[in-house]
């Protein structure tokens, strides 16, 4: 049976789709069997990525009920299987996003880790997202909204009894105006899994929709999130 973790944020753009897609790569690499979801069905940028964009069924048909999740689920990098949300407006319209814990179900046979890129925020999507899955990571800048946001995340977690399993601080800049992890860890009141440098890299390589930790794995980022897959699966 899968793992479910769900990788969310309160604010918008810290992070969680880069490190969905690279941490499912890096998984991999640590031998797992892993499924990646989009499920930032309104705005959907995994498939980009993960150089995966313009397939024809995607989760939004699924989720609208009118195709199987089996055809949705295609052969990403390094093995990783990935479910894109795709672009189509219609079929966002028509989602329906309460189908979703159906869906996973469906899945859990198939793979070890399921990683569920979620929407940013408390709104129905990610509420459905975050009660969906068993286990949580933040995904957090080192500034002070970024925190107060994800403490929302926090206490919705608690509510559906969502295990969070700690916190990734993303884009650190070593800049003294930034919050250090102790602060961060004090304030949230989970661990902290991992710290994510600022790495242009990143960009790079979601230019070429190819994961960082394939493109440039000796790269700082890379190093980093290879070490937060490490930690996951206890071969630190
Ligand atoms: P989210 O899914 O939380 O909205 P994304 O993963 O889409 O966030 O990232 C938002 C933007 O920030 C993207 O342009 C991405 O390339 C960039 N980005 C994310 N992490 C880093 C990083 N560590 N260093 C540099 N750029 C980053
Ligand atoms: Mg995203």
């Amino acid at each position: 049976m899968a793992i479910t973790i769900a990788i969310a944020s309160g604010k918008g753009g810290t992070g969680k789709t880069t490190t969905s897609a690279n941490l499912s790569v890096a998984l991999t690499k640590f031998g797992k069997d892993v499924i990646v979801l989009d499920l930032d069905i309104a705005m959907a940028n995994l498939e980009l990525v993960m150089g995966l964009d313009g397939k024809s069924i995607t989760l939004n048909d699924v989720l609208a009920g009118r195709a199987d999740i089996m055809d949705a689920i295609y052969d990403g990098p390094n093995g990783v299987k990935v479910v894109p949300a795709g672009i189509s407006l219609d079929a966002f319209r028509k989602a329906k996003p309460e189908r979703l814990a159906d869906v996973l179900t469906k899945l859990y046979g198939m793979c070890d880790i399921m990683i569920l890129d979620c929407p940013a925020g408390i709104g129905k999507e990610a509420l459905t997202a975050i009660s969906a899955a068993e286990h949580l990571i933040l995904l957090v800048n080192p500034e002070i909204s970024s925190i107060s946001d994800a403490l929302k995340v926090v206490a919705i977690s608690k509510r559906f009894e969502t295990n969070i399993l700690g916190a990734i601080i993303n884009r650190a800049s070593l800049e003294d105006t930034e919050l250090s992890s102790k602060a961060i860890e004090t304030i949230l009141e989970v661990p902290i899994l991992g710290i994510i440098p600022e790495d242009p890299n990143i960009r790079r390589s979601a230019a070429f929709g190819e994961p960082i930790v394939l493109k440039y794995p000796d790269s700082p980022a890379s190093q980093a999130i290879m070490q937060i897959a490490a930690k996951l699966t206890g071969k630190e």
